[in-house]
């Protein structure tokens, strides 16, 4: 299996400064055909993705979905939609959909649900609020996972990745989890996925140690990859550690 290293650029780069990105980071990963690389931009600049990542090695996708299928939701976006554009991946159930805009679990297992029913891939987010034992960590995301899983079919289900992402780990100011608490809660959660992925604030420091860890298959960034040279040297770390 290769490493899975991708990025959520959240609400960041206009669509402009987006196609910049993106040719930029297609060159820099060209070679690294041993990860599996995708970004996730904002709905604005799928569209340039797929103008610009088409025929390169990096997937694209996006970082939210609606649950249902078309119909009275203003301003929300279909799944349906999203495959027209070319995505692969759907970030579902982010720490900051779930403080912003209130998603719950169930919430998140619709979302799920839909994305698996459209044939792309859902990157479930879960983590704990608050540093404490890896065992306490792997309890909350298991009931996370558990219920944002729940709607689909054995089959699909193997079919989902799941990103750790402590919340104490992540954003300004953050540091990144230690790698045994990490590699101790994705050996615990792989019970319920083949893939499980590893974000908050990862870097080309971090990511070595981390990805050394068994049970982590990869790494979803957020502030380092905004670099584009920093996304591509992760991903040549995870090239390199992984093979
Ligand atoms: C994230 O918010 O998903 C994330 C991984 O952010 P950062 O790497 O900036 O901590």
């Amino acid at each position: 299996m290769r490493p899975l290293i991708g990025t959520g650029l959240k609400m960041n780069l206009t669509s402009s400064e987006a196609a910049i990105y993106f040719d930029e980071l297609s060159q820099l990963v060209a070679p690294l055909s041993s990860c599996e690389i995708f970004v996730l931009p904002s709905f604005t600049s799928i569209w340039v993705a797929r103008d610009r990542l088409r025929g390169s090695n990096v997937y694209w996708g996006a970082q939210d979905v609606h649950p249902n299928e078309a119909g009275a939701h203003t301003g929300d976006i279909s799944a349906a939609m999203l495959v027209d554009l070319g995505c692969s991946f759907v970030e579902v159930g982010h720490s900051e959909r779930r403080r912003d805009h209130g998603e719950t679990d169930e919430m998140v297992a619709l979302k799920v649900r839909q994305v698996l029913r459209h044939e792309m891939t859902p990157i479930i987010c879960v983590g704990e609020h608050i540093r404490g034992r890896p065992e306490a960590a792997l309890d909350h995301v298991l009931r996370q996972a558990r219920t944002g899983m729940s709607l689909g079919s054995e089959a699909d289900r193997r079919r989902v990745v799941i990103a750790y992402e402590p919340i104490w780990a992540i954003g300004e100011g953050a540091i990144a989890a230690d790698p045994a608490h990490i590699g101790a809660v994705h050996r615990g959660l792989h019970q319920l996925a083949t893939r499980v992925i590893y974000g908050g604030s990862v870097d080309p420091i971090t990511a070595g140690p981390i990805l050394a860890q068994t049970g982590v298959d990869g790494l979803f960034v957020g502030r380092a990859a905004l670099d584009p040279k920093q996304f591509a040297a992760i991903a040549a770390i995870a090239a390199r550690t992984k093979s």
